[in-house]
């Protein structure tokens, strides 16, 4: 890590001004210690990055730089298992509720990563697990020095580690993860004819770190570990967006479904009659099934897709902070069919009852369109 300041200041040359009176987490305290290490600057001591660090960035901004680093590692994770062909399968609720080696690892990792930097983040992940240490192989104690650099919105530069909650969704779109595997690793299995929709598949494969503060879905990691598969054999796979409310969101090029077209997202894979209605009532110019909700929020954001349409239950909190964060990060907006927000406290209902209703931009459109059936059939908490 980047040393702080204050021990540099020390090392080089004695600091006057009174560094024990500052107080890191508030703004009065870091605009402070920034005057001292300016005037060390202008004096050539120190480098800028070693300046901005010297600021004790916010636990908020440093829980999103770690997420950044073991979300990249999640990454890698995820294609070692697929590379390795032993997906280890298991049914959890049935055969369209999969969870893989991939999904038991990288919930390993993440959890035991940012609990270790972190140690009072109440962090809430998909699987259940048997609870044992991880090997020391998963752990990442990196962090992403860009995103240190950047300022904390105001209104969270002095949370605390104990009023955060981090959402884990350790691989969004096992159902395509594993249908992909399947394809790739079946004995008919012909290398040219079905790369593209293996490839296709595999882009809907992500790994989701939401953090919430106070109920409300403040910050987001997502990293897609397969992004850039057209560029062919020998590329360097995978991509990592990121986003916190009040500052903005990374890693992705922000785009709107050109002519104000009506393309909704929806499930390939857990598809049913109201899910069907919701869709068609939207009178979309155009559908697309993928699978992830990481997924369909990148669409939405990379102008693929106008409304994410789930009108079923399905969805859990884990699937939708991340997203939702990176989304209103951009001023877009997640709710249930209703259009009531969803909470992410420690003690909410995983499960999202009353669907998924996301759009970048005229969610007061889409939902006016919502039938009553599903409103009837779907009641918000
Ligand atoms: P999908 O759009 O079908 O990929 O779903 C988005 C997320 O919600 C994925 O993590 C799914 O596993 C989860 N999900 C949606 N519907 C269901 C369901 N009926 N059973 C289990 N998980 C579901
Ligand atoms: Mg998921
Ligand atoms: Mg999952």
């Amino acid at each position: 890590m980047t040393p702080s300041c204050p021990a540099v200041l020390s090392d080089r040359s004695p600091c006057r001004e009174p560094l024990v009176k500052l107080n890191s987490g508030s703004p009065a305290g870091q605009t402070a210690i920034k005057k001292v290490c300016l005037s060390e600057l202008q004096r050539g001591v120190l480098s800028v990055s070693a300046a901005v660090m010297a600021s004790s960035p916010a636990v908020l901004m440093r829980l999103v730089a770690s997420a950044y680093t073991v979300a990249e590692k999640a990454g890698t994770i995820v294609r070692k298992v697929l590379q390795s062909g032993e997906l280890g399968i298991v049914e959890k609720t049935g055969a369209n509720d999969l969870q893989t080696l991939a999904d038991r690892l990288v919930q390993k990792s993440i959890c035991a990563s940012l609990s270790k930097s972190f140690p009072k983040v109440t962090i809430i992940g998909e699987e259940e697990l048997p609870a044992e240490d991880a090997e020391e192989e998963l752990l990442e104690n990196g962090h992403s020095s860009l995103i240190l650099q950047k300022s904390c919105p105001d209104q969270y530069a002095s949370l605390k580690e104990e009023e955060l909650v981090v959402w884990v969704d350790p691989l969004d779109g096992t159902k395509e993860y594993t249908e992909a595997a399947r394809v790739l690793y079946s004995p008919v299995y012909i290398q040219k004819a079905e790369q593209p929709y293996i490839n296709r598949l595999l882009d809907h494969v992500t790994v989701l770190i939401g953090i919430a503060y106070g109920g409300t879905a403040i910050a987001g990691v997502i990293n897609q570990p397969f992004y850039n598969y057209q560029m062919g054999a020998g590329a360097s796979l995978g991509r990592t967006l990121w986003g916190v409310l009040g500052l903005g969101a990374f890693g992705f090029q922000l785009q709107e479904v050109p002519d104000g077209k009506r393309i909704v997202t929806t499930t390939r894979s857990h598809s049913n009659k109201l899910v069907i209605d919701a869709v068609q009532a939207m009178e979309p110019h155009d559908v697309i099934r993928v699978g992830g909700a990481g997924n369909k929020i990148i669409q939405l954001v990379e102008g693929k897709a106008s409304a994410y349409v789930f009108a079923s239950p399905g969805c859990k909190k884990w699937d939708t902070c991340a997203p939702e964060a990176i989304l209103h990060a951009v001023g877009g907006k997640l709710t249930d069919m209703h259009g009531n927000a969803y909470r992410y406290d420690a003690n909410v209902k995983h499960m999202n009852s009353a669907g998924v209703l996301a759009t970048l931009r005229n969610h007061e459109y889409y939902l006016s369109r919502v039938p009553q059936v599903v409103l009837q059939a779907l009641p918000s908490d």
